[in-house]
């Protein structure tokens, strides 16, 4: 970044709401288990990826408010009951009821139905009080128009934390999945700088599907939400967004699967700032940002930059295996040699 006299900063959302919690979805959840609470649910269904970080969040703010959760992951492993790694670790240990599926049952029958099915299989069952079961079902990523709100929250709390820190930003980048946070920053930036000097361009980078399919969904939970685009009545949603947001191609080889160069990239930024990103995520979208965006144009010149740390670290576990060669380069380990034994892997104290 020094190449471009970038100025950045990030906004640690990965610490937000601890370990269990921690990452974007903390904030949608606030709005949707409240929800299920208000609607006096006893169960919640959620559906993601293996390694989903909305999944074992809900399933944390489920133990929390006493609601019992069940996550569907969708995964090519046949069988997950020997699985433990990074986010299944908790969401296991938090006593979630775990389910799978393919990726090609997600793909023909679809998240919501998928979702839907199982809320009708409990609403058969009792629970250990004998009350039948009543579900509340959330989305992939909590992207509905409820979740969404909790980032327009978040970009009240970041304009408020950029006043007193006397901080402006020229622009704002964050990852993209399942298109809630891109929905919530880019309404809440235009409800809170919208015709002001101070509006950030936002930068959404998609960390799967393509440019158009993301206009698409924010639209959606735009509209969801109840927006209508403010006196332009003829434009539609989607060109709104378009006009307020620049949704940039992060994808890489594929969802949640890392490249060489990715997590050499995510290495080096931890050894260069002692903060650690994900592959799945915020590694991908800096990554992309960096290598593809950055050096698209002389707009980032001398500029300030916001990154949005949306978290999701747990998923680092993962790649254990193919962070090794790297690891065994930055980082060699050598044994103390206390007795001046003079072996070559050790060092003499
Ligand atoms: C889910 C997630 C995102 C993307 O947020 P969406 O609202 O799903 O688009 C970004 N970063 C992390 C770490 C996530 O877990």
């Amino acid at each position: 970044m020094q190449k471009y006299n970038i100025t950045l900063h990030i906004k640690r959302e990965d610490m937000s709401g601890g370990l269990e919690l921690g990452g974007n979805k903390v904030r949608k959840l606030e709005f949707l288990i409240a929800d299920a609470i208000g609607r006096e649910c006893t169960d919640v269904v959620t559906i993601g990826g293996e390694q989903s970080n909305h999944v074992r969040a809900t399933a944390a703010a489920c133990c929390i408010h006493n609601l019992k959760p069940h996550l569907i992951l969708r995964t090519k492993k046949v069988n997950l009951s020997d699985e433990y790694t990074g986010n299944i670790l908790l969401d296991r240990m938090l006593g979630a009821n775990l389910y799978t599926c393919t990726p090609g049952e997600y793909g023909r029958i679809g998240s919501h139905a998928l979702v839907e099915r199982l809320c009708v299989q409990l609403r058969k069952q009792k629970n250990t009080r004998e009350l039948t079961k009543k579900p509340y079902a959330i989305p992939v990523g909590g992207s509905n128009g409820l979740g969404t709100w909790g980032y327009i929250n978040a970009v009240q709390e970041l304009s408020e934390q950029l006043q007193k820190e006397e901080i402006s930003i020229d622009h704002l980048v964050f990852a993209t999945g399942s298109g809630g946070t891109a929905a919530g920053i880019t309404l809440g930036t235009a409800l809170k700088y919208s015709g002001t000097s101070k509006c950030p361009n936002l930068h959404a980078v998609g960390v799967c599907d393509n440019e158009d399919y993301f206009y698409r969904t924010i639209a959606n939970i735009s509209e969801e939400m109840g927006f209508i685009p403010p006196s332009i009545k003829s434009k539609a949603t989607e060109d709104y967004i378009r006009e307020h947001l620049t949704v940039h191609q992060g994808k890489g080889i594929g969802y949640a699967m890392s490249t060489a160069e990715e997590l050499d990239f995510i290495t080096s930024f931890a050894m260069e700032t002692g903060i650690v990103l994900d592959p799945v995520y915020t590694g991908k979208a800096l990554y992309h940002f960096a290598t593809n965006v950055l050096t698209s144009g002389e707009e980032f010149e001398n500029s300030t930059i916001l990154f949005w740390h949306t978290g999701g670290t747990l998923g680092m576990f993962d790649k254990a295996d193919e962070l090794l060669p790297t690891l065994q380069q930055v980082a060699p380990v050598k044994k103390l040699d206390v007795y001046g034994k003079g072996d070559p892997e050790t060092i003499e104290i």
